[in-house]
């Protein structure tokens, strides 16, 4: 960024500013801007790695009736808020969730009519034909599709600029504090959209909340989502909703970097496996039920153990079951060999894998379903998938928590307006990861992510803009 660019960024008022440049924050900005609003996005990571997580996903939750677009069948309100509340336990904000699960339906039509183009949903360990529309070319097409349209709108975006700060007057904020290219510099707006992630790639932050272990957590996402500004509002008396301890968290290959490793680090070989910790001690019934549905327990199961960390190990017979990790797997021809090379200890190993086998019984194994083949009198139980690890060579993956977002995040109404000391603030809205605490207290619903940035990202732009009009 050069000092002049800097400088006329400075010297104007904008009617819309935009902190961060993820999905939510690009439908805000292409909602504010067909509004006709003059809009600026301050998006605090370089170019190259624009778009946050959302360049990562895959697809988003969407109500329907009838076949829309690659989505088959009907998926109504009532079975979307049903899972939802299942898999929140009913932590969540009612009128919010449902207010963001009817307006999924019409986001679908809109992003296509933005750039977005979908493909029909992948088959395999996560079948959601029906449940889950899948971006052509990922997330990462679905953001550039997007910048390119906000482009088209004359929307300007900075990069590398990050927001450090609100200025707020009585409710009202009438500038953000951003260091854009390494310049400090003041910028002021007419109206305010918050859209820069959870906190989760804060490890200090992410410390105090867990305790030390969190030092070993991955990062599935972007480094850039370290919550300043979440910190920011917070401190200015913006209330919040959600615990800090509450976030997406799901068990990733252990070899995966810190930040940013995204999708292909995920690892899907759990329930047809058995999984041990440092000390070669099962911990959980890897077979509880289909893994769409349990992958998101196993990071915090991993996040619990010694040192943070498990090991999957599978034999020949399983190895095509489950879509792989990018890494290959650790391999030997024998278990004591195995564990040698995990760096396990090699009779705890031996002795939990001859225990598992015993345990085995006869049975169909269908891995497609749950087929009821359990082990017998062995603690903790498997109670799906229970085949004995016996034929050689034998594979193994390390397990890590890998966090994909954090749950505390501003509170919201269905205005997508933030709430501060005194009240709804007259002019700042909050879109995505940074308030999807509001509806997301615990558990994860695959794809609702960008379900929630999609509708409050849309609803704070056409929101701002008609603040501004
Ligand atoms: C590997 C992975 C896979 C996922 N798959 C899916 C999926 O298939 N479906 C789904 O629904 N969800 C998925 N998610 C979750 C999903 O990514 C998020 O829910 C969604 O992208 C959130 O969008 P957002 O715009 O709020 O945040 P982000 O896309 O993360 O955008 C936040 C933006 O804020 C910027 N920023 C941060 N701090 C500042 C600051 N101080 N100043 C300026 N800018 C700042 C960041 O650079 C970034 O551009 C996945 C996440 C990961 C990590």
């Amino acid at each position: 960024m050069t000092d002049g660019l800097s400088r006329s960024l400075a010297g104007e008022t904008w009617d819309v500013v935009i902190a961060g440049g993820g999905n939510a924050a690009l439908c805000a900005a292409i909602e504010a801007a067909e509004a006709g609003a003059r809009v600026l996005i301050l998006e605090g990571a370089p170019h190259a790695y624009r778009g946050g997580n959302s360049r990562h996903t895959r697809n988003f939750r969407c109500m329907h009736h009838g076949d829309l677009g690659p989505l088959v069948e009907t998926y109504d309100e009532e079975e979307f808020w049903q899972d939802l509340l299942r898999v929140t336990r009913g932590e969540t904000d009612e009128e919010l969730a449902r207010h963001a699960i009817r307006n999924s339906a019409e986001c679908l039509p809109w992003m296509q009519a933005h750039g977005v183009r979908f493909q029909p949903s992948l088959a395999g360990t996560l079948s959601l034909d029906r449940t889950n529309a899948f971006f052509l070319g990922g997330g990462k097409a679905l953001v550039n599709a997007y910048y390119l349209t906000a482009q088209d709108l004359g929307v300007t975006v900075a990069y590398d600029a990050q927001v450090s700060h609100v200025g707020i007057e009585g409710g009202r904020a009438t500038h953000v504090i951003a260091s854009i290219g390494g310049q400090i510099i003041s910028i002021a707006g007419r109206a305010f959209v918050l859209a820069s992630g959870g906190f989760q790639a804060d490890i200090d932050w992410l410390a105090r909340a867990w305790g030390p272990s969190a030092r070993n957590f991955l990062i599935r996402g972007t480094p850039y989502n370290r919550g300043v500004l979440l910190r920011d509002m917070v401190d200015q008396g913006a209330l919040t909703v959600g615990d800090p301890t509450q976030c997406h968290a799901v068990a990733i290959d252990g070899r995966a970097p810190k930040f940013d490793g995204g999708i292909v680090t995920r690892l899907d070989c759990v329930p047809f496996s058995i999984v041990v910790n440092r000390d070669g001690q099962r911990f959980h019934d890897e077979g509880e039920d289909v893994w769409p549905k349990r992958y998101a327990i196993w990071g915090r199961l991993v996040a619990a153990q010694p040192d943070q960390v498990a090991y999957s190990i599978i034999d020949s017979r399983s190895i095509d079951l489950f879509m792989p990790s990018v890494y290959p797997p650790i391999t030997a021809d024998t278990i004591p060999d195995l564990a040698g090379k995990l760096g396990l200890p090699v009779d705890a190993v031996a002795d939990t894998i001859a225990g598992f086998n015993a345990a085995c019984r006869e049975g169909q194994f269908r891995p497609q379903e749950l087929d009821g083949l359990a082990t017998s009198g062995l603690t903790p139980a498997k109670t799906n998938w229970a085949r004995a690890i016996a034929q050689p060579p034998f594979y193994a993956y390390s397990l890590r928590p890998g966090v994909t977002f954090t749950y505390l995040g501003l509170k919201v109404d269905r205005h997508a307006r933030a709430t501060g000391p005194e009240g709804p603030y007259e002019n700042i809205w909050s879109a995505g990861e940074m308030m999807a605490g509001s509806i997301l207290g615990q558990g994860y619903l695959a794809g609702f992510g960008m379900t929630i940035g999609t509708v409050f990202g849309r609803i704070a732009g056409q929101e701002a803009a008609a603040h501004v009009a």
